[in-house]
């Protein structure tokens, strides 16, 4: 079983740009709620789309998984911190995730940090955490998924998600959505 609700894990989102982040943006907010976390949070550009987009998946699929926007990453970061969130920054110069993921496994709380344009550098010191997928670049959605992946050591891929309207029952070819009410 899924034990989801006695972890609170966040996705802060840094930099969005409304022209050219709109699709990617949307993706690392669903990536979070469709392997296990909470809530999310962007800086950057003020983009309703993100947010109605969320909530109306949500409403759909089901889950209570709600994004909000920050005017300010440092007073976000903080105001987790002060929480006792875990601040983990998602990044190809951290230390790399093997090494890291059983420590992380321990916390309850953490708040994941992915950067979009080049990432403030305060960011890597107010950073409990700094963790490398690889040292590669390639896209936040892809360090995030991995990340959750490891966290969860693969029972996120078993989420079932409460009052969801729709819910797919899978099928060796074609689909199959079930209406719930
Ligand atoms: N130079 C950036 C960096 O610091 O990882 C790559 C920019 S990439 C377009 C946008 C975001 O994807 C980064 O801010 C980071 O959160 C995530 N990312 C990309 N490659 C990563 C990697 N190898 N490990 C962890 N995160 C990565």
């Amino acid at each position: 079983m899924f034990l989801k609700n006695i972890r609170m894990i966040g996705v802060l989102r840094l930099g969005h740009r409304v022209r050219r982040d709109k699709r990617i943006s949307t993706h690392v907010f669903l990536t979070a709620r469709a392997l296990g976390a909470n809530f999310g949070v962007f800086t950057g550009d003020e983009d309703d789309n993100i947010i109605n987009s969320l909530a109306e998946t949500a409403r759909i699929w089901g889950g209570s998984f709600k994004v909000e926007y920050s005017g300010n990453y440092v007073n976000t970061i903080n105001e987790f911190k002060n929480k006792g969130f875990k601040i983990v920054h998602l990044t190809m110069y951290g230390l790399p995730i093997k090494d890291k993921i059983s420590e992380l496994k321990c916390f309850k709380d953490i708040l994941l940090i992915v950067g979009g344009a080049k990432v403030p550098r305060e960011v890597y010191t107010l950073s409990d955490y700094n963790i490398s997928v690889g040292f590669q670049p390639h896209s936040e959605v892809a360090a995030l998924a991995i990340f959750l992946h490891e966290y969860y050591e693969g029972k996120e891929l078993d989420i079932k998600f409460p009052e969801a309207r729709l819910v797919v029952e899978p099928q060796e070819k074609g689909k199959k959505v079930l209406k719930c009410f």
